[in-house]
């Protein structure tokens, strides 16, 4: 029967302070005790586990039922039991109870056991390594799964490495107590000392087979111990550089820094790894530079380090397409910053991160201003819910997506984009955002508005136009309309029409005119054939009329007898028209009406004729009374009666008048019949004035008359009859104001013309009197002048002496103010 014999206490204690995780059971799997290590890396006290049945220390996670970590271990150390030998599991996931919070944390262990065995042979303990791997096990991708095996190789290494440093302090350990107590004990070194050969063999067979690239230095020179295919390949190198040191096996790794890290890991046993270094080796002679993971760990020898393990991970790949992905980013960000067009990307979320140069340039906005706000709140509130829309369906959709919309620019302006947004995809096809190229078109925009409102204009004025049209039709119906009341009316008033074209002197006319002359019924009719009728005394007149019209467009009043061309009949035609212009405002035509006043002219001769005939018999009598006056006024002058002598005044003014009103009549008459005779001389209008003056100083007292002296004024025309007109403008300012009132005569010269005025204070005349103050027979009807004798005839026949110095007579008149008429008379003629 096999006895049990557990190790002594020291044996135990020896465990205690060493550097791995150590745990030591006893063939029951009770803990007999573990490393400080262990007991550190498993929250647990050496109390607390020491002589406890290790799975109930351990226990499977009950939340994970797939995982029966509790068996499997089980299982590895009855196989130690069992067999007496050591095993080494592979990894194991084993939870670890949190006492604290009674969790169970994922962990992934590398486990092996050594049999101890007694002097009697019989199994003493079960000595149990574990390295903690959850790190590497829970990296993932090829890279990390390469490191993973590479970790593995590692750990696998490092537990035979410290196993066979286990094994050797065990082996003194136990020689020791071997040779005290027994010589069986020899043998039991001999076995191990084979045992650990075999140790190694396996080290050298592993590193040997590991696809992944590994090297064993050996001592200060560093002499290639162990170098794998794999290494020999990364290297470019022979399997002839084993016994040889680093610098002659890989002469051009002198220099490089990756030779201070291999010294520096041998001098100081902490282990190194250099993710992505660059390496420059020489394969077929050429040199490569690469980047490599590169891991260098301590080997110990008994305790002591005695070379460097060495393993290399190849990521050149996976750098230079790090570094081509860079570059490319910084192509683009340089591309962007020089273009024109506004360029922006977005992440995966949807923010922005960048704006370009140009995006700068238009609004003044830089990355960090969108950034930090809601980009949005920038576009115009028209367009803003469209524009979230679009983007926030592109954004779920991982579509490309098209918009126009305003957004706000620094100054506090809208600026018009339109923005065209695409996906953006990682190597792995994961959505990774957007980038967008915009177009400022705010003046293409406000080009389209004006056109919009530019045609919306045009529809308008289309619109009034069809009203205008409409209007101008119905205003073309009243046209026709009261054109034939027009023609009605002529046709009633036998009146004649023409119109008279001034550039081509053709005349358009209608049949009546046509018959009131005697002109053809039909066929052209010009101006020559029309001045053909009009007898010879009235062309220069007739002629003078249109000339006004063409010249000034006047209007045309014109009354003169014609010789009917067919019947020979002399009448009188009065044309009455107006002159039309051009849309530059050349006169271009006459229109013009005409009429037959035969019957009221021969009415007027008559009168006139009959006028003249009693003034003239009147003339006779008037001058006998005046003599018989003067006669009598001679023989009564000494007599002393005073009244006899008034009367015989009273009777002499009064017989003056008559003699004025009479010659006035007379005058009248023979200028109708052109017997107006005018006698032209040379004499002084001051001294006229100076005249008249005296005279009126004589006879009139009620008024107060001033005469304004003046310079030598030589005229030349009729003395009499000019005498005659300011005679009768003084007589007229007497009579049409106030007793007492001021009358003031002036004359003044200037530009070889004679001007004079006289200005009284009287009512003044109606301002519709004015036009036809100088017609023949004209009186202002009105309150003040009906108690003033007259006939309308002094002003008519002014005018007529004026007009035939080739002056003219004008009133200037305000009503309650008073009135001024004017003379003025050429001094050269
Ligand atoms: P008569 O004075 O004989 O009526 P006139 O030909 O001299 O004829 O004048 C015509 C009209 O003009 C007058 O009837 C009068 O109404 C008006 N008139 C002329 N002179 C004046 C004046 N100085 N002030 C007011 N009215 C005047």
């Amino acid at each position: 029967m096999k006895i049990y014999s557990p190790p002594s206490v020291d044996t135990l204690n020896t465990f205690h302070a060493l550097p791995e995780m150590y745990l030591v059971l006893s063939p029951s799997f009770h803990i007999l005790t573990a490393s400080d290590l262990y007991l550190s890396s498993t929250y647990r006290s050496r109390m607390a586990i020491e002589g406890k049945y290790i799975f109930d220390i351990f226990p499977n996670n009950p939340d994970d039922s797939g995982f029966e970590a509790v068996e499997i271990l089980r299982a590895a150390l009855s196989e130690v039991v069992q067999t007496n030998s050591a095993n080494a599991m592979p990894i194991l996931r084993y939870d670890l109870e949190d006492l604290s919070t009674h969790q169970f944390v994922e962990r992934y262990w590398s486990i092996s056991h050594t049999a101890v065995f007694d002097a009697d042979g019989q199994l003493s303990y079960i000595i149990q390594l574990v390295k903690e791997v959850t790190e590497l096990v829970l990296e993932s991708n090829l890279v990390k799964q390469q490191k993973v095996d590479q970790q593995k190789s590692l750990i696998e290494i490092e537990q035979l490495n410290g196993e066979r440093e286990l094994m050797d302090k065990k082996l003194t350990k136990t020689l020791k107590e071997l040779r005290e107590t027994n010589l069986y004990l020899e043998e039991k070194v001999k076995r191990r000392t084979d045992s650990l050969k075999l140790s190694e063999e396996k080290y050298r067979n592993l590193i040997e087979q590991s696809p992944v690239a590994m090297q064993v230095f050996r001592g200060e020179d560093m002499v290639f111990e162990v170098v794998n295919e794999a290494m020999l390949t990364f290297l470019g190198k022979e399997p002839d550089i084993i016994g040889k040191t680093l610098f002659e096996g890989v002469p051009e790794i002198v220099g490089q820094p990756i030779v201070n890290v291999l010294y520096n890991v041998y001098r100081t046993g902490v282990p190194f790894e250099l993710m992505g270094e660059e390496v420059i080796l020489e394969r077929n002679g050429q040199k490569i530079v690469g980047f490599y993971d590169v891991i260098y760990r301590p080997v110990y020898e008994l305790g002591k380090i005695s070379g460097v393990l060495g393993i290399a991970l190849d990521v050149t790949h996976q750098v230079s397409s790090q570094r081509s992905l860079a570059a490319s980013e910084q192509r683009f960000r340089t591309m962007a910053e020089a273009s024109d067009i506004l360029i922006s990307t977005n992440d995966a979320k949807g923010n922005l991160n960048y704006l370009n140069h140009a995006w700068v340039n238009l609004t003044g906005w830089q990355t960090k201003d969108l950034k930090d706000f809601d980009w949005s709140s920038f576009v115009h509130p028209n367009e803003r819910a469209e524009v979230e829309e679009i983007f926030a369906s592109a954004l779920t959709a991982h579509s490309s997506f098209f918009n126009e919309f305003r957004i706000l620019d620094k100054v506090g302006n809208y600026r018009w984009l339109r923005i065209k947004g695409n996906p953006i995809f990682d190597g792995s096809g994961n959505f990774d955002g957007f980038i967008c190229s915009s177009l400022d078109v705010t003046e293409e925009k406000q080009y389209l508005l004006e056109i919009q409102s530019v045609n919306k204009a045009l529809i308008e004025a289309n619109e009034s136009q069809f009203l205008i049209n409409e209007k101008l039709q119905q205003a073309n119906n009243k046209l026709k309309l009261s054109e034939e009341n027009l023609q009605s009316a002529f046709n009633a008033g036998e009146l004649g029409s023409c119109s008279l074209d001034l550039k081509t002197g053709i005349a358009d006319m209608s049949g009546r005119y046509r018959s009131l002359y005697g002109l053809p019924v039909d066929g052209e009719i010009t101006w020559e054939m029309v001045l053909k009728s009009v007898e010879p005394e009235f062309i220069p007149e007739v002629n003078k009329v249109l000339e006004n019209a063409v010249k000034f467009g006047s209007p045309v009043d014109s009354t003169y007898a014609i010789r009917h061309l067919i019947s020979g009949e002399r009448r009188w035609m009065r044309v009455v028209g107006k002159v039309n212009q051009d849309l530059h405002g050349v006169n271009e035509s006459v229109y013009a009406v005409v009429m037959d006043v035969t019957p009221q002219k021969e009415d007027e001769q008559r009168k006139n004729d009959f006028i003249a005939m009693v003034s003239h018999e009147l003339k006779t009598p008037v001058t006998s009374i005046t003599g018989y006056l003067q006669v009598l006024q001679r023989l009564f002058k000494n007599t002393g009666d005073d009244f006899t002598g008034s009367v015989l005044d009273k009777m002499g003014r009064q017989l003056t008048k008559m003699t004025t009103m009479i010659n006035g009549f007379l005058n009248v008459s023979r200028l109708e019949s052109g017997k107006i005779h005018l006698d032209r001389q040379r004499f002084n209008f001051s001294e006229l004035l100076a005249d008249i003056e005296d005279e009126y100083k004589h006879i009139v007292s009620t008024h107060n008359i001033q005469f304004t002296s003046s310079e030598e004024i030589i005229l030349i025309g009729d003395r009499d009859k000019i005498g005659h007109v300011v005679n009768n403008l003084i007589s007229n300012a007497v009579k049409y104001s106030p007793i007492h009132s001021k009358i003031l005569l002036s004359c003044t010269k200037a530009n070889y013309t004679l001007t004079f005025s006289v200005k009284d204070e009287g009512e003044g005349i109606p301002e519709e009197d004015l036009p036809h103050l100088f017609d023949r027979y004209y009186r202002v009807q009105n309150v003040e002048a009906r108690n003033i004798a007259g006939f309308g005839i002094g002003l008519y026949l002014s005018a007529e002496i004026i007009k035939s110095h080739s002056g003219e007579i004008w009133v200037e008149s305000v009503r309650g103010e008073g009135s001024t008429f004017y003379v003025s008379l050429p001094l050269n003629s």
